[in-house]
């Protein structure tokens, strides 16, 4: 029997640490004995037998940069019962007996199915939302928040200089543990997420001019992506209802990029390893994930049922603090 041969995906949306995840299940593998091929452009690869035979080497100088040197997409074509039947033959065909899939809840659907048309897989949280119900933790989390702090923080100097308001809308589509950590870290007035009610009067107008009057000038409001509200509408209810002169940026993208942080780099190291690990011992349809601080790994359609706990204690604290 020839040693075994498995492959190495990245999908859905890029997150920075996707690389040193790669790095790890490529170099894991290939010291555990098996081959290991890197597939191109997420599901696409597979449909389109778009790999490349990786070695020790073809990993080098990444676990630094942001990105992922397999690049990522998003396959129309794979989500559907013959996309996955076709994917599965492919890998067939390639000799791929066991895939691991980083990416998000829509790529671990991906992988589930390619599980049950014969292909055993492995999921990877690797998405900037930290939005994997199973997972405390995913990777590109904590490079996104630290780069969003960071940019708030260029803004709040304006911000103050000129007495201003600024509303900054981080990402996290249905998750506001971004816009939560990073709001606290920029000391915001304001944090709304998709997770808690809010009320324009209550939480923002009235608490502005409570905060004026005793003695604040600048504003930092932090609102993520899916938390329902249009942050250039805002901007101008917030000028009309206090008078303040308020600003609306939006994030986007740079958020994705850059080099990963130390966490990042080093959760990735630990997720890839474990991923590989489970196909070695002949696991299938499992996701890896972080719970107190440990890598375990769940069934994946088990994983994609269970619901995502927010810190409404550390929401509180932050709407405490921040007055
Ligand atoms: P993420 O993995 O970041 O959540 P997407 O939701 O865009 O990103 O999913 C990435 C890819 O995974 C999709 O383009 C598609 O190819 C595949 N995928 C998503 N949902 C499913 C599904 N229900 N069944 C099969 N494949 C899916």
């Amino acid at each position: 029997m020839g040693k075994k041969q498995i492959a190495v995906l990245t999908s859905g949306g890029d997150a920075p640490g996707m690389n040193a995840a790669v790095r790890s299940v490529v170099r894991t593998a290939l010291t555990s004995g098996m081959g290991v091929f890197g597939v191109h452009r997420g599901y696409n690869g597979l449909l389109n037998c778009d790999v490349e035979e990786m070695n020790l080497r073809s990993v080098s100088d990444i676990i630094h940069n942001g990105g992922t040197i397999l690049y990522t997409a998003r396959s129309p074509e794979f989500n559907s019962p013959e996309g996955v039947q076709k994917a599965a033959e492919n890998c067939r065909k390639l000799g791929i007996e066991g895939l691991i899939v980083i990416g998000g809840d829509g790529s671990f659907r991906g992988a589930r199915d390619l599980t049950q048309a014969g292909i055993p897989c492995i999921g990877v949280p690797g998405t900037i939302d930290n939005d994997i119900a199973c997972s405390e933790y995913t990777i590109g989390y904590d490079t996104a928040m630290n780069t969003a702090m960071e940019m708030v923080d260029r803004l709040r100097d304006t911000t103050e200089s000129h007495d201003r308001c600024s509303v900054v809308e981080v990402m996290g589509r249905r998750c506001g543990d971004i816009a939560l950590n990073t709001g606290i870290a920029v000391g915001a007035m304001a944090i709304l997420v998709p997770e808690q009610p809010y009320d324009f009067e209550r939480d923002i107008y009235q608490r502005m001019q409570y905060t004026q009057r005793i003695g604040k000038r600048h504003f930092i409001i932090v609102v993520a992506e899916g938390a329902g509200c249009h942050v250039e509408e805002l901007a101008k209810e917030i000028e009309k209802h206090t008078g303040i002169e308020t600003r609306a940026t939006i994030l986007g993208h740079v958020q994705r990029g850059g080099s990963p942080s130390l966490r990042d780099r080093v959760v990735a190291t630990q997720m890839g390893y474990h991923a590989v690990k489970l196909l070695l011992d002949g696991e299938s349809n499992r996701v890896v994930a972080m719970r107190n601080g440990l890598i375990v790994d769940f069934d994946i359609t088990e994983a994609l049922e269970m619901l995502r706990r927010f810190d409404t204690e550390l929401y509180r604290i932050a709407m405490k603090v921040s007055i």
